[in-house]
């Protein structure tokens, strides 16, 4: 893990601390706009060397635009060691750790029987092994707070199931395992633990595919249109706050009627 930013800049501390996962870009990182944008201090993350610059830009961004503390952490969250470093890190730079949002992913595409064992492997360390990683290290302090939101990333597929997406899709209707199981765990402590299944979403993720690929994903949609990472950021905010307390093993799908 690479301490990027430590310069917690702000007025005073707020009174809740979120950790999102891989909020250089995309989803995670209007998550982490929106978390800032309710008062939250924000510990930004990004596993690349390549997105270094882009997590610290989100970081400064949160301080200037909301007047937050925010500070950018570089770990592989799918290293169990450098993701209990990301929460440890999070936890000294800003005094506690409320909210966990797990939303770094990626995708290995193919059909299964083209499919790599390395492919299979790397989406399930990441968007899998990864959230489970970070629960466990932010558990230990949720639990004395007792008071802690977890939101795991999910996806329309991992309810679904897609060709050409076996290692996506099995990683997240992993998520939606670990997730109700770790909310029965944990409710007893005032800690919530849901998972969002977002359909398509306008991201570099889905930027990736090819435009007929695109329009015939869009066809399947009832809105017609993908979805915007700030629609995911406000039901992870709604989801993240105070009152969503009772609202816990859930998953909550926003996908433009894409699921009916
Ligand atoms: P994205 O634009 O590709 O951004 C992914 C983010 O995750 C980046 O910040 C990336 O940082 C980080 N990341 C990847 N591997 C990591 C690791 N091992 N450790 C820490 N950070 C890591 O993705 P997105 O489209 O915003 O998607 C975000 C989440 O929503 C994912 O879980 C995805 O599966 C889910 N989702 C997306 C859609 C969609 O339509 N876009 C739909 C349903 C669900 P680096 O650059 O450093 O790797």
């Amino acid at each position: 893990m690479t301490l990027l930013k430590h310069d917690a800049a702000a007025d005073g501390a707020s009174e809740r601390v979120a950790v999102v996962t891989g909020s250089s870009r995309g989803i995670g990182r209007a998550i982490a706009c929106e978390l800032a944008r309710a008062g939250m201090d924000v510990c930004v993350n990004c596993a690349s060397q390549a997105s270094v610059s882009a997590a610290e830009e989100t970081a400064a961004f949160l301080r200037d635009a909301y007047g937050v503390r925010a500070i950018a952490l570089a770990a592989n969250v799918a290293d169990a060691c450098e993701a209990k470093s990301l929460i440890d890190g999070a936890r000294e730079a800003l005094g506690r750790v409320d909210v966990l949002v797990n939303n770094a992913g990626i995708t290995r595409d193919a059909l299964v029987m083209r499919m790599g064992e390395d492919d299979f492997d790397a989406v399930i360390a990441t968007n899998l092994k990864g959230a489970f990683n970070c629960c466990k290290a932010a558990s230990s302090y949720m639990m004395k707070q007792r008071f802690g939101r977890m939101i795991c990333m999910g996806s329309v597929v991992g309810l679904a199931g897609n060709a050409g997406q076996a290692n996506y899709a099995a990683s997240k209707a992993g998520l939606v395992g670990l997730a109700k199981s770790l909310a029965k765990e944990l409710a007893g402590r005032n800690i919530t633990v849901n998972v969002v299944a977002p359909g398509f979403i306008e991201t570099d993720m889905t930027g990736a595919l090819s435009e007929s690929q695109q329009a015939a994903i869009r066809d399947r949609i009832a809105a017609k249109r993908y979805g915007t990472p700030e629609e995911v950021a406000s039901l992870v905010g709604f989801l993240a706050s105070d009152q969503a307390g009772y609202i816990t093993g859930q998953v909550v799908g926003i996908d433009g009627g894409m699921a009916l």
